[in-house]
């Protein structure tokens, strides 16, 4: 099974959960929780909104850790979604 990093969110994912292209084929791109029939689900989605999200996932939900949490924050400005909003 392929280990892929979601360009949006930075979290792990695997093919089960990868996202859809309009014609409902899999986005290797992007996890399904970001990106669903060819648009990401939250398309007023910021960086910093995501960031908060991410903290929040970490503290109140223990999906991640927070140093896992840390982790993804460095990496999300050069993720392909954000790595155009900055230049
Ligand atoms: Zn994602």
């Amino acid at each position: 099974m392929d280990h892929l990093t979601c360009q949006s969110c930075g979290l792990p994912f695997t093919n089960e959960i990868s996202g859809t292209n309009r014609d409902e084929s899999e986005n290797e791109d992007y996890c399904v929780h970001c990106f669903e029939h060819g648009e990401f689900v939250d398309q007023s989605l910021t960086l910093h909104g995501l960031e908060v999200k991410l903290v929040e996932m970490a503290e109140m939900h223990n999906e991640i850790t927070r140093e896992e949490a840390v982790i993804v924050i460095r990496e999300l400005p050069y993720l392909k979604r954000w790595h155009m909003n900055i230049m």
